[in-house]
Formats: C-alpha cells, sequence, structure tokens
C-alpha cells in the first residue's frame, strides 16, 4: 500500500485536542499488537496462519501510545490478530495503566480478543490494571462455533474465558459477534438467551466487507432492524439512550429489566459522522479509517530518528486527512488492501 503524501506544513488551526479536519476530536486509538491469530474464523480468514506484517517492540508500541495520549487521547484498546498471543502483553497492560490523560485521569483501557486463552490470563491482565475486556464469539453452540474458528475444542476455551473474565472484574463484559446471512442468523436469539444467562453485553455487528477472501455482498449483511425484530419477537426489547456521541452501538434493554443488547451497524446504520477513532497497525501505520486507502507511517519516522516533536507534527497532520466517511456499497467503493485481522478490529 502507497504511503500517504502529507503536505508539508501544520494545519495552522491547532486545538489542545487531536481534532481532524472535520471537527471530529479524536480521543480513541486502537493498537494491534501482532498480527498473527490462533484462529482461522471462516469469515475473515483464508486459513493461512503467521504474521503478514512486522511487529514492532512493545517499548516501542509504549513510546507511539505515549505520543497519542499526550494529543488527548483517552480510551486505548489493545487489539490484533489475537492480542493475547503477543509476549509482553501484560507488562504493556501494566505501563499502559499509568499514563495519565491530558487532564491527569487514567486512561479508559480494553482490549479484543477471541479469549481462547483468556481463562488463565483474565486475572493478570486485571492485576495489570486492564479495565474490560470484549470477546468475539460467533455463535453459542460448540458445533457451529468450532465451524466457524477452524478450532476443535474452541467453544469450551472461551466460554472459560468469558466466566474466568467476569470473575476477575474485567467488566462491563462485551461479546461480539459478526453475523453472516445464511451462516450463523440462527444463533440471534440464542445469543439474546446467552447475554441474559451470562450476565454479559452481547453485540452484535454487521458483516463489512474487510474479509480476506471475497465473500461480502449486500444480502449476506444481517441489518439492525431484522436483528431487533427478530429478538424482540422472543423477549421484549426497548432501546436505551447512548452513553456518549460517539458511541458505536444502539443498546436495547430486555423490557424485564434483565439484560442488555447492542447493535453495531457501519453498513446500514454508518455512524462515521461521531468516528473519534484511529487505528495503529502492528507494525507502526497510522490508519484513519478501516477503509482508508492509504496509511502513515509513524513508526518508519521514529527509525529514522525523529524526536517526539516531530512524531506529534506527523500524528496531527495525518489526522487532519482523515476521510469523512466510508463508501461500503457505494459504486467505485474499493477494498482495503488490508483485512481486519492485519488492520486490527
Ligand atoms: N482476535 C481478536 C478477536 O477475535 O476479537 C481481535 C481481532 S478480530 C479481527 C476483531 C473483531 O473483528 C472480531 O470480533 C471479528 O469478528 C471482527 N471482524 C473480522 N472481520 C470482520 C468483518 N469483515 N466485518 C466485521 N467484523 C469483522
Amino acid at each position: 500500500m502507497a504511503a500517504a503524501a502529507l503536505p508539508t506544513s501544520v494545519p495552522a488551526r491547532r486545538a489542545a485536542r487531536l481534532t481532524d479536519s472535520h471537527g471530529r476530536v479524536i480521543h480513541d486509538l486502537r493498537v494491534s499488537i501482532t498480527d498473527r491469530c490462533n484462529y482461522k474464523c471462516v469469515y475473515c480468514r483464508t486459513g493461512e496462519v503467521g504474521a503478514q506484517y512486522p511487529e514492532l517492540g512493545i517499548g516501542e508500541y509504549l513510546r507511539l501510545i505515549k505520543l497519542f495520549v499526550g494529543l488527548g487521547v483517552t480510551k486505548v484498546r489493545l487489539t490484533g490478530g489475537e492480542p493475547l498471543l503477543r509476549r509482553g502483553r501484560i507488562e504493556l497492560v501494566s505501563e499502559l495503566a499509568g499514563l495519565r490523560g491530558i487532564d491527569g485521569e487514567p486512561l479508559d483501557l480494553a482490549l479484543t480478543t477471541n479469549g481462547h486463552l483468556l481463562d488463565t490470563l483474565a486475572a493478570p491482565l486485571k492485576a495489570a490494571g486492564l479495565q474490560r475486556v470484549t470477546v468475539s464469539m460467533d455463535a453459542v453452540d460448540a458445533p457451529t462455533f468450532e465451524r466457524i474458528t477452524r478450532v476443535p475444542g474452541s467453544f469450551k476455551a472461551v466460554l472459560g474465558g468469558v466466566r474466568a473474565a467476569r470473575e476477575a472484574g474485567l467488566t462491563p463484559l462485551k461479546i461480539n459477534c459478526v453475523l453472516l446471512r445464511g451462516f450463523n442468523d440462527d444463533q440471534i436469539e440464542g445469543f439474546a438467551r446467552f447475554a441474559r444467562d451470562e450476565n454479559v453485553v452481547v453485540r452484535f455487528i454487521e458483516f463489512m466487507p474487510l474479509e480476506e477472501g471475497r465473500l461480502w455482498t449486500p444480502e449476506i449483511v444481517v441489518p439492525l432492524k431484522e436483528i431487533v425484530a427478530r429478538i424482540h419477537r422472543v423477549l421484549p426489547l426497548k432501546e436505551l439512550a447512548p452513553r456518549e456521541a460517539s458511541e458505536t452501538a444502539r443498546r436495547y434493554g430486555f423490557t424485564d429489566g434483565v439484560g442488555e443488547i447492542g447493535i453495531i451497524a457501519p453498513v446500514s446504520q454508518a455512524f462515521c459522522g461521531a468516528c473519534s477513532r484511529v487505528r495503529l497497525t502492528s507494525d507502526g501505520k497510522i490508519r484513519t479509517c478501516l477503509f482508508s486507502q492509504v496509511e502513515h507511517d509513524l513508526y518508519g519516522r521514529m527509525r529514522a530518528g525523529a524526536d517526539d516533536n516531530e512524531l506529534r507534527d506527523y500524528i496531527w497532520r495525518t489526522v487532519d486527512e482523515k476521510e469523512a466517511r466510508h463508501h461500503i456499497g457505494e459504486p467505485g467503493f474499493l477494498k482495503p488492501s488490508r483485512s481486519m485481522v492485519h488492520i486490527g478490529g
């Protein structure tokens, strides 16, 4: 992928906090700490394993994250690939937990995982200062789950991980499920029950054209309206008020007050106007949108000897170029060259 040519001059209008040219304050950073994954989810991967992109040292991620925090980032989510495969993950969490935002507040520190290794890692992650985890699960029955992950025994491992995370206090515990029509959309009602039984927030995510293969069509996406209607039929729902403007999920509670689900609808109800997010890939490139056609080599500049002021300047100029929105489903839409697992979901 081509590196972006950025204007050499620094934007004249600079606020105390990182802000893009559309006036969106960027306070949310997702950092991929490896693009390796121990699952081969059929809608995500072609089945190849191993890293495609280099990994930075833990200290290098830390230096880059600190720059963003110094520019107003308050939320850091570690992801991958599978972040729990990465050596040094506990130390990184511990260092991040010690950071303070520009108002002196601790970071909102979270991690997204497939949960396979969480059974033994939940307690040490919590002790190191992690606040929350989101676990990805695409089915609530073992055979369907293992058909998707292509890893025998994965359902039991993840269920154990979910329970260990809850016991460790990594809460509110969120479970993310990507739905594909004709594939796992028979799990919708089961997930609603799972949310109540396991005391977790289940969030359904619309499938986006970010897979390694070529699966995506508009018809394969199960839209928000359909998910809500199907659950409402068996377990009545009411919509809950958003907690913050940049919240990606539409939230619903069950009318009896027990449990919550969320729906993240980037395809049928895009929320780009409220986007507050940038991503750092495992090889240290900034991506200003999941669907960016260019990426920005922050790590390359760091390795070439840029000092923190120069790197901050580069981050500002990069964020200034953040795309207004994605163009999924529009004529001429171009899939990014990296798939979700290599960007950092
Ligand atoms: N390994 C970790 C995990 O499983 O959560 C983190 C990385 S994974 C790529 C992050 C999330 O992206 C998972 O919930 C996965 O289901 C989701 N994902 C992957 N491909 C997707 C796509 N094309 N559309 C929507 N979500 C996708």
